[in-house]
C-alpha cells in the first residue's frame, strides 16, 4: 500500500514511543543488489506511553519477521511495519527480522549504498529505515553489535573491534546510540595509522582509511584529529571513549562528513589533503570538519537530539566548538571575520527569504531540508551570545553540568539552557527566545553628546517571516568600545545587554567626544544600522584595537563606494581607495586580515543591500561596477601590488596560518596585477606553481581578466585523472564565465565525458558556480535558470536530498524585478510539474514559491 500525501510533523506532537530498545544485533551479508540484513532487537515496552509496535522501513523486501521467534499479524507498508499491542508481549521480548536490500541501486546515497566499488552508510537523519526495520528516532537509543560478512578486504563498523576470521568481521559498540549514527563501511581500502594516548591513559588506535593510491593525503588530516582530540580534554575536559577511531573516505556523499560513533564517514574532498591538490582554504576546512566531526563525539553522539526539532542542539554547538576550535589553531580575528562573512551569505539571506525558519523549527515535512545555515550558522552564533552573557567562567560551569547530568540520554534545548541555568542562578527564559524567533533583527542607535557623557540609544525590530508575522525584542548582547579623537581606545569593550524594544546606555566621565566602535567582533547575529560618515568609517578603519570593526568599516566603505557607483553613476570615492592602500601597505598588519580588507563584497551581498534599501537590484549593473572599482583599485595599488607579490612569496609550502596568509593576500594582489599586465605575472606563477593554492590562484587571475584560455586546457591535462582536482577545473570555468556565456559554458560542461549526476561534488562543482556567478545566474535571458531547472528535475530522480538543497538557489527570486521573478517562478512551477517528484525538492519548492 501507498501512504498518502506526505504529511508535516509538528514539535508540540511530540511523544515518547511507545517501545524503548535495549539492544540491537545485525548481520549483514553484502551483495550489490541482494544484500540481506538480519536483525534481532530486544524491546521494552513503554509504560509511560503504551501502544502498538512501530517501526520504520523504506525500500526494504521483508523476508521474515518474528516476535520472540513466533509469526504474528503486522502491517506492512512502504514506509512502516506496525504490530498491534493486543498481539505483543507485555515483558521485553525479541523482535527479528530478515530483509533484502539493493545498495549498488541505491543512488539517493541514503542508508547503505555504493561507492565505486565499496559499500558505505549514511543514516542521518532518516536512513536507517532504508537498512531495516527499527524506531528511527533519535530518542531511542541502544547498543548494536554488529557482524559483517562479504569478501571485501576491509569491514568496519562503530565501536570497538571483537572478532574477525575468513569473510567476516564483528563489532561490538557499549554506548546506547539512535539509529542515526550506525555505519558500515566495506571495501578495498588501506589504512594510515596512528596512535592517540588520552589524558587518563586510554591507548587509542587512530585510522584513516581510503582508497589505494591516496594514502599520501592523510597525514594532515590525522593531525587534525590529534589536535582535536587534546583541545576537547584541555578546553571542554572531554576525553576520548573507545578504544579505536576510524575514519574512511568516500567519493559520493551528500553532506560534508558524518560523525557516527567511532566510524566518521567523511566526503573524500572533506578529508584528502596534499599541497599539490589542495589549497589553503581545502587544509583549512579540512581541519575545522574533522574537529567538527570529532567534536561530536560528546556534543551529538554522549549527548544527543530527543527529536529533529533539536538538530541546533548538537550542530549549533559543534559548529561554535569547531570555530573556537580554529581560532586557537589559527587566527581568532581572521577567523571570526571570515564566519560573518558566511553568516551574512548564507544565514542572513535564508532569514530574510521564503526559506527563513527559527533555529529550532516548528514543523518539518522532510527533515533534510533543515540541515540550513540558521540550524547551523545562527545556532553556533547563539552559544556565541550564551557565553558573553555569562562570561567564560559561566560558561563553562553551565557546559559541565550538561555534560554530568546528560550524559547517555537524548534531550532538548530546554534541558540545554537549564544547565546553564542551574549553574549560575541565570534566568534564560528571554534569551531562549532566540531558538524559536525567526529573522535577522535590525538594530538601529543614535547618539549624543552632552558635558563629558556619550548616550547610546538602541531601537530594535525584527521583520515578519514565514508564519511569524509578530516579533518580540530579542535579548541581544552589543559589544561597544570608545576611541578618543587621537585614536587612544578610552573605552575597552563593555558588554551592553538589550533587552527592550528601545533602550540607552550612557558612558560617562569622558573628556573629548570619542567615537563608538559598536557590535565588536559581531557579538549577536543582527544588522546594525547606523547613520556614520566615511569620514568617521575611515577614521575606526584606521584606529580601531577590535579587529572585526576595522575590517567590517573597510567593508562598509566598499559597499557605500559600489551603490553609489551603481546608484548614482559616481566614480570610486578616493577616501576609500586610499584607505585601501594605507591598509594593504600596513605591515604591522597580519596578511590574512589585508587580504580580508582587500575581497570586495559579493554581487549577491551587494543586490541584497540594495533590495533591503527598497530598490531593485540589476544584476549586470552590479557586475560593472565591480569589475570597474576592482580596474580602479589595480590602478591605484599598481606601484604597491608588485612589491607585495615579490615580498610575500613563501618558499616552503607549510599550511599553517602564517603560510596561507601570506599566499592570500598574494593572490589577492596578483589578481589585481593581471588587471594591468596582461597576465604575466600570473603566467609565470601558473608554470612554475609547486602547490595547489599559487596554481589555482594564477589561473584563477587569469580567468577573471578574460585570458587563461591555454593554461585551462593545461590544468586538464594535468588533472584529468584525480576527481577532486577535476572538481575545481569545473567550477573555475564556470565561476568566471562572462554573464551571457554563463549558462552555455554550464552546457558545454555537462557534456564533459566525466560529468556525473551521481557524484554530488561533481554536481555542486558546475552547479554551486554557476549560482555564485550571479550575474550570469540572473542572466535576463533566463537561461541560467532555465539550465539549473533542467539538470535539478534529472538529478531529482537519482539524488532527491542534493536537488532540494540546490534549490535553495532561487531563495532569492523576490529580490529581482518582475520580468525575472516571472522567469524564475516558470522554472519553479516546472520543476513542481514534474511526475514523482521528491518529497524533498516538494517541500523546498513550495516553500520557495510561498503560495
Ligand atoms: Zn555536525
Amino acid at each position: 500500500m501507498k501512504d498518502a500525501a506526505p504529511e508535516t510533523i509538528f514539535l508540540k506532537d511530540y511523544a515518547e514511543p511507545h517501545h524503548w530498545v535495549r539492544e540491537v544485533h545485525l548481520t549483514f551479508r553484502l551483495a550489490p543488489t541482494e544484500t540481506r540484513v538480519l536483525s534481532r532487537i530486544t524491546f521494552v515496552p513503554n509504560a509511560q506511553n503504551a501502544g502498538d509496535l512501530v517501526l520504520n522501513g523504506e525500500d526494504l523486501k521483508l523476508i521474515t519477521a518474528t516476535v520472540d521467534g513466533a509469526i504474528v499479524p503486522m502491517d506492512v507498508s512502504d514506509t512502516h511495519l506496525r504490530i498491534k499491542s493486543a498481539d505483543l508481549p507485555t515483558k521485553p521480548f525479541t523482535f527479528e527480522a530478515e530483509v533484502e536490500i539493493s545498495p549498488e541501486t541505491n543512488t539517493a546515497l541514503e542508508g547503505l549504498y555504493m561507492s565505486n566499488g565499496m559499500y558505505c552508510t549514511q543514516c542521518e537523519a532518516e536512513g536507517f529505515r532504508k537498512i531495516t526495520y527499527y524506531p528511527d528516532r533519535p530518542d531511542v537509543m541502544a547498543t548494536f553489535t554488529v557482524r559483517i560478512e562479504s569478501d571485501q578486504p576491509v569491514m568496519l563498523s562503530n565501536g570497538n573491534p571483537t572478532a574477525s576470521g575468513e569473510g567476516w568481521a564483528e563489532w561490538h559498540d557499549p554506548w546506547p546510540k539512535p539509529s542515526y549514527l550506525f555505519a558500515l563501511v566495506a571495501g578495498d581500502l588501506v589504512n594510515h595509522p596512528d596512535r592517540f594516548t588520552t589524558k587518563s591513559g586510554r591507548d587509542v588506535e587512530l585510522n584513516i582509511y581510503v582508497r589505494p593510491g591516496d594514502e599520501d593525503k592523510c597525514a594532515f588530516g590525522m593531525e587534525a584529529l590529534k589536535s582535536s582530540m587534546k583541545w576537547d580534554e584541555d578546553t571542554y575536559g572531554r576525553e576520548y571513549d573507545l578504544d579505536i577511531f576510524n575514519i574512511v573516505a568516500v567519493d559520493d556523499f551528500n553532506m560534508g562528513a558524518m560523525e557516527n560513533k567511532g566510524l566518521n564517514i567523511f566526503n573524500s574532498s572533506c578529508v584528502l589533503a596534499s599541497k599539490e591538490t589542495s589549497t589553503d582554504a581545502n587544509f583549512e576546512r579540512i581541519e575545522g570538519i574533522i574537529a567538527h566531526e570529532y567534536f561530536h563525539n560528546w556534543t551529538g553522539n554522549r549527548i544527543t537530539c530527543r527529536d529533529w526539532f533539536q538538530l541546533c542542539l548538537k550542530e549549533g554547538l559543534t559548529v561554535y566548538r569547531d570555530q573556537m576550535f580554529s581560532g586557537d589553531m589559527r587566527s581568532h580575528p581572521v577567523k571570526r571575520i571570515e564566519e560573518v562573512l558566511q553568516l551574512r551569505a548564507r544565514q542572513f539571506r535564508e532569514d530574510n527569504g521564503p526559506l527563513a525558519h527559527p533555529v529550532r523549527p516548528e514543523s518539518f515535512v522532510e527533515i533534510n531540508n533543515f540541515y540550513t545555515a540558521t540550524v547551523y550558522e545562527k545556532g553556533a552564533e547563539i552559544i556565541g551570545m550564551l557565553r558573553r552573557i555569562l562570561g567564560d567562567e559561566d560558561y563553562y560551569k553551565g557546559c559541565n553540568l550538561y555534560f554530568d547530568r546528560h550524559d547517555g540520554q537524548a534531550v532538548t534545548i530546554e534541558d540545554w539552557l537549564k544547565a546553564f541555568e542551574d549553574a549560575t542562578g541565570r534566568d534564560l527564559s528571554h534569551f531562549q527566545q532566540w531558538y524559536s524567533q525567526a529573522g535577522t533583527p535590525r538594530l538601529k542607535v543614535s547618539e549624543a553628546w552632552e558635558d563629558g557623557t556619550l548616550t547610546l540609544t538602541f531601537t530594535q525590530t525584527t521583520p515578519p517571516t514565514p508564519g511569524q508575522p509578530d516579533k518580540k525584542p530579542q535579548l541581544i548582547p552589543i559589544a561597544v568600545g570608545l576611541i578618543g579623537p587621537n585614536g587612544d581606545e578610552v573605552v575597552p569593550t563593555t558588554i551592553l545587554t538589550l533587552s527592550e524594544e528601545t533602550q540607552s546606555f550612557t558612558f560617562d566621565g569622558l573628556g573629548a567626544r570619542p567615537v563608538a566602535s559598536i557590535l565588536r567582533d559581531f557579538s549577536a547575529p543582527v544588522i546594525l544600522e547606523r547613520e556614520i560618515d566615511a569620514a568617521t568609517r575611515a577614521f575606526l578603519l584606521a584606529n580601531d584595537t577590535d579587529p572585526f570593526q576595522k575590517w567590517e568599516m573597510g567593508r562598509m566603505l566598499a559597499k557605500d563606494t559600489l551603490i553609489d557607483m551603481i546608484t548614482r553613476d559616481a566614480t570610486p570615492a578616493t577616501d576609500y581607495l586610499d584607505a585601501i592602500k594605507a591598509v594593504l601597505t600596513d605591515e604591522s598588519l597580519d596578511p590574512a586580515f589585508r587580504a580580508l580588507v582587500l575581497g570586495l563584497p559579493s554581487e549577491d551581498d551587494i543586490a541584497q543591500t540594495l533590495f533591503d534599501a527598497g530598490q531593485t537590484p540589476h544584476p549586470q549593473k552590479i557586475h560593472a561596477a565591480r569589475q570597474t572599482l576592482r580596474q580602479t583599485l589595480a590602478i591605484h595599488l599598481s606601484d604597491a601590488c608588485p612589491t607585495l607579490f615579490r615580498q610575500l612569496e613563501t618558499p616552503t609550502f607549510v599550511p599553517d596560518a602564517d603560510g596561507s596568509g601570506k599566499r592570500s593576500l598574494r593572490m589577492a594582489v596578483l589578481g589585481l596585477m593581471t588587471l594591468n599586465d596582461g597576465g604575466e605575472a600570473a603566467r609565470a606563477l601558473y608554470a612554475k606553481a609547486d602547490n595547489m593554492t599559487e596554481q589555482l590562484g594564477s589561473l584563477s587571475a587569469l580567468l577573471a581578466a578574460g585570458l587563461g584560455a591555454e593554461e585551462i586546457q593545461a590544468f586538464e591535462k594535468q588533472w584529468k585523472n584525480d576527481r577532486l582536482v577535476m572538481d575545481k577545473w569545473y567550477t573555475m570555468q564556470v565561476v568566471h564565465a562572462a554573464p551571457d556565456s554563463t549558462a552555455t559554458t554550464v552546457e558545454t560542461l555537462t557534456q564533459h565525458p566525466d560529468f556525473t549526476l551521481r557524484n554530488p561534488n561533481r554536481f555542486r562543482a558546475v552547479f554551486g558556480a554557476l549560482t555564485a556567478n550571479h550575474a550570469g545566474f540572473h542572466h535576463a535571458s533566463g537561461a541560467g535558470y532555465e539550465t539549473l531547472a533542467n539538470h535539478l528535475i534529472k538529478l531529482d530522480k537519482l539524488n532527491p536530498q542534493t536537488t532540494a538543497r540546490m534549490c535553495g538557489s532561487f531563495e532569492t527570486w523576490r529580490r529581482y524585478d518582475a520580468d525575472r521573478q516571472a522567469l524564475i517562478r516558470a522554472q519553479l512551477e516546472r520543476i513542481l510539474a514534474t511526475e514523482d517528484l521528491s518529497r524533498d525538492t516538494t517541500e523546498m519548492v513550495n516553500r520557495i514559491l510561498g503560495d
